[in-house]
């Protein structure tokens, strides 16, 4: 299995050479060069296996021989071994017809950790193998950089460091970023928007000396091994509701695209899924662009679900890709366009993108109407994120075909819209009670490469 570039001018990687570099070369997103597929078959096959049993079946193919088959179930058991719930991902019922994938049982309780607790050990393992170091530098609004944090703290050949957008985390966020003590884990809390810390990375990684000095790698769901862990959960849902033999729709809370990528990816080997929905907060330019054609960047609004506030959705270039019969060249000249602010989708490849995805947008006020209403009558309290994904997906819902919206973090990681909307205040589960007490860690940062290069040069030689 090789993987290319979505912009054609890289060269094809491994599964482990991907992982390990994050983004190609020529600033495009790794793909892999063919889908592997599951038939009806397979997928039956899958009724009734553990988390760790499916998720090996569905990403065996995508990972190549760099890891034996003993090798990588091994990894599997130990990602999810410290999650808080046996099932993984438990699937709990809404509405008649409309279920919720509890994706927040991870260590720091949003969905980010299924990938991040993966690729955690998938680093650790071939770094080890490989007799190689590198540095880590990961942008977050929030979740990524609290499980990137867990996943990593304490590993021998990594350093980890993750920008954070100042004063725009939720206090639970930041503190799970800025408490860990181990001395590999570097939280920067940067002057500016979570778009902010995403474009100096992308600068990090298109500065080829300093990429190749520090042997910088991501984590970000730019990074192809992040999205290939989350198709397993659009596999494990789907077959308790009956997959292959019952079509079925999900709706998910959408900021960067790699979630909802995932359960296209999934769609691709043979999962019978009808309907992707992306749900956006106020900040929709997905939801503008598959309304419209048009993919306008403008100001980001901060909202109560802070994981979805951001602009410029890094994933989207993989559908793109896809959307334009992977002609990396068209897709190149759409990125060159978009640092002058937008583009627009040709006809044909609007079209294509619209046979998998919808979309829906959601306000604040709605968003807390949803926690409200969701809480009286369905009897689940939800986070800010989780409440924009219920929320469309009511108002889209075929009742033809089962609905499973991605709960795609704890309530208690945003306890105060949650407070606000419904009045309770959701405790922290019992395993990280602490969290308040424990003493913070962490750098503020200026909006400037060359100051972030050399903070994190000096870091790295000490
Ligand atoms: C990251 C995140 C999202 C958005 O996921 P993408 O893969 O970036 O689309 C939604 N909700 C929560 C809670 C998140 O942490």
């Amino acid at each position: 299995m090789r993987y290319i570039s979505t912009r054609g001018q890289a060269p094809a990687l491994t599964f482990e050479e991907a992982m390990l570099s994050g983004l190609a070369r020529d600033g495009g997103l790794y793909v892999p060069e063919t889908i592997p597929q599951m038939s009806a078959d397979d997928i039956r096959a899958l009724h009734g296996l553990s988390y760790e049993e499916t998720a090996f079946r569905v990403m065996r193919p995508f990972v190549g021989d760099g890891f034996t088959d003993e090798v990588f179930a091994d990894l599997i058991a130990k990602a999810y071994a410290g999650f808080g719930h046996g099932a993984r991902a438990p699937l709990v019922q809404l509405a008649p017809g409309h279920f919720l994938l509890e994706l927040f049982h991870g260590p720091t309780l949003a969905f980010k950790d299924f990938a991040m607790q993966l690729i955690g050990q998938l680093f650790q393992e071939a770094l080890e193998r490989r007799g190689e170091r590198v540095t880590i530098v990961g942008a977050t609004s929030g979740d990524t950089g609290s499980a990137a944090i867990e996943a990593f703290k304490g590993l021998d050949n990594v350093d980890v460091f993750i920008l954070f957008p100042h004063g725009r985390v939720s206090e639970v966020q930041r503190r799970q970023m800025t408490t860990p003590a181990e001395a590999n884990v570097h939280a920067l809390a940067l002057d500016g928007h979570f778009d902010d810390c995403q474009a100096r990375l992308k600068d990090m990684f298109n500065h080829f000396e300093f990429r190749d000095g520090v042997r910088l790698a991501g984590v970000n769901s730019i990074n192809w091994a992040r999205v290939l862990a989350q198709v397993v959960y659009y596999f494990s849902a789907a077959v308790s509701l009956g997959a292959p033999d019952r079509k079925v729709s999900f709706t998910v809370p959408t900021g960067n695209f790699g979630d909802i990528f995932a359960g296209y990816i999934a769609k691709k080997m043979g999962l019978p899924i009808d309907r992707l929905v992306v749900a956006t907060n106020q900040n929709d330019i997905l939801h503008r662009c598959l309304s419209s054609g048009d993919y306008q960047t403008s100001e980001v609004h901060p909202s109560i679900s802070p994981s979805m506030d951001i602009q410029v959705s890094s994933n989207f270039e993989r559908a793109l890709f896809d959307a334009y019969g992977r002609d990396g060249a068209a897709v190149a000249q759409l990125m060159d366009e978009l640092k002058a602010g937008g583009f627009k989708v040709s006809q044909g490849a609007l079209e294509a993108l619209r046979e998998h995805f919808d979309s829906g947008r959601v306000s604040e006020e709605d968003t807390l109407e949803t926690i409200r209403t969701a809480h009286a009558t369905m009897g689940e309290l939800l986070c800010p994120h989780s409440a924009v994904g219920v929320r469309v997906a009511e108002a889209q819902r075929d009742p033809a075909t089962p609905m499973i919206t991605l709960a795609t973090a704890h309530p208690a990681k945003f306890p105060d819209a949650v407070e606000k909307a419904s009045g309770i205040r959701p405790p922290l589960p019992n395993r990280m009670v602490d969290l308040y007490e424990r003493p913070e860690r962490v750098t503020r940062v200026q909006n400037d490469l060359a100051a972030l290069e050399s903070l994190i040069q000096e870091r790295i030689a000490k």
